[in-house]
């Protein structure tokens, strides 16, 4: 084990690049793809794409399409079949069903208002912390209709190593809270779709924006809770703006480039150089193709910085 990067040997490795088809791919989103994409392959492991479309109100027409082809355009390679969330609800249920099962999850009919309200309301790391009002629901009891369904959260720490930034922790029950993994809407959450489709993947490593870090406890409690074995994490700088802010549809993040070839290479190669691989100037002017190659031969995880 190679403490620094934190690889570990003789494991085929395993990446993937997650993006939700909920605007046009930006700068931020190619870090998290050209991260991801060297760190699986550079070392001859498999990458693959995954459609994050579970959320249905929030896609936007045409954007798999849209980022699929972007994403083509600029070299990336993934292997095996294009899994869509979409598709994916059969197996979400399953997990839930067994949750449930686990006396894990249980149904709630809270609103947000009603959420807000409570004497003891308090914020978190992801919006309020929901107190528990009702989670003494247990399995064979009648279940309300329209009900969200929340995961029972572990007592006590969860934590992980980040390679990149060391340990996380959190007390999911004090900055979290019980939260959904079905919503009163229909929809299965991220969290838990995110959970089910990196196990039946067999994803090792994780590498993705840190703005998600504060979503891993949660997913690692679920993790165990479903009997997988957690996979390495690695979280990225995130991409901010001139005014602080990071790159998403919300701050107007303007869609990368994608038809013109020098267009493109200044992208991976501003990419490269913001994840700390010090590319050489001269490689700004070199084709698509040169610039992969140099950056799959030269990828160095330890100098992404924290
Ligand atoms: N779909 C998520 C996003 O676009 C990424 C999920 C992940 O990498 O875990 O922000
Ligand atoms: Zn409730």
């Amino acid at each position: 084990m190679n403490k620094t990067i934190g690889y570990s040997q003789n494991r085929p490795r395993i990446g993937r690049f997650a993006p939700s088809p909920t605007g046009p791919l930006h700068f931020g989103s190619l870090v998290a793809a050209v991260g991801s994409y060297l760190d699986a392959r550079a070392i001859g492991g498999q990458w693959l794409l995954r459609i994050e479309d579970v959320d249905r109100p929030r896609i936007v027409p045409g954007m798999i399409d849209a980022q699929m082809h972007a994403l083509e355009r600029y070299g990336f390679e993934w292997d095996g079949d294009v899994l869509r969330q979409s598709e994916r609800s059969a197996f979400y249920q399953a997990a839930l069903d067994r949750l449930v099962a686990a006396g894990l999850a249980y149904p709630c009919t809270c609103r947000r208002s009603h959420i807000a309200a409570a004497p003891d309301a308090r914020h978190g790391v992801d919006g309020l912390v929901y107190p528990g009002f009702c989670s003494s629901w247990q399995r064979g009891m009648a279940v309300p209709p329209d009900a969200a369904w929340r995961f029972r959260v572990p007592a006590g720490l969860t934590d992980f190593n980040d390679r990149i930034r060391g340990r996380f922790a959190q007390n999911l029950r004090d900055d979290v809270g019980d939260f959904p993994l079905l919503r009163a809407d229909g929809c299965f959450t991220y969290q838990l779709a995110v959970v089910v489709d990196d196990l039946a993947q067999g994803v090792t490593d994780i590498v993705r924006g840190a703005d998600l870090i504060d979503s891993t406890p949660r997913q690692i409690a679920l993790i165990d809770a479903l009997g997988g074995k957690p996979p390495t994490y690695a979280h990225l700088p995130v991409v901010t703006n001139e005014v602080g802010e990071k790159l998403s549809k919300q701050t107007l993040a303007q869609a990368i480039p994608i038809d013109q070839e020098a267009a493109r290479v200044e992208q991976l190669w501003k990419a490269l150089l913001f994840l700390g691989q010090q590319p050489d100037p001269a490689l700004r002017q070199a084709s698509q193709t040169t610039l992969w190659s140099w950056a799959m031969a030269h990828w160095l995880p330890a100098r992404v910085a924290g």
